[in-house]
């Protein structure tokens, strides 16, 4: 009786994290615009919220990635900082472990530091971006990311 009660428990609990993993993410922007086919694998949108100027030089935009999809390999001159806001994905820094980001997480990347992002394959991914100091430049896109490199094979 306690194996078959402790049998449901766990079937219950895995339902719910598998729901947890196909829901749709909140939306707190509109989606906006479809990112350029040649810097991302998949598909993502982004909209622009703190358009660029000569007196604040930053970038604020949020990005929205279908599951499985994820930016190009690129460098940021000034460097990246991304709030997620939902949903389950992955960064990773050239030479680095690839790392899973989700939901309240706060991830830097480093002026110049070759990486990628975007959302696991399970789930979609919504991230904030903030770019500081754009007179240094704003984005230096490279080559896609492998399916042996997103799925963390190498
Ligand atoms: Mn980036």
């Amino acid at each position: 009786m306690k194996t078959l009660l402790l049998a449901s428990i766990a079937l219950l609990l895995t339902s719910c994290m598998q729901q947890n993993k196909n829901r749709e993410l909140q939306a707190i922007f509109t989606k906006g615009e479809a990112g350029a086919v040649g810097n991302f694998t998949g598909k993502a949108w982004n909209t622009s919220l703190v358009a660029n100027d000569t007196v604040y030089n930053t970038l604020v935009g949020n990005v929205y990635f279908e599951p499985g999809a994820r930016s190009n390999w690129h460098t940021h001159p000034a460097g990246q900082i991304l709030i997620i806001t939902d949903g389950i994905g992955y960064h990773q820094i050239k030479g680095q472990p690839r790392q899973t980001i989700k939901k309240g997480d706060v991830v830097k990347c480093p002026p110049n530091a070759m990486h990628w992002h975007g959302a696991s394959p399970e789930s979609g991914l919504q991230q904030l971006y903030i770019i500081s100091n754009t007179e240094k430049g704003i984005v230096q896109w490279l080559h896609p990311v492998s399916d042996a490199e997103y799925y963390n094979e190498n």
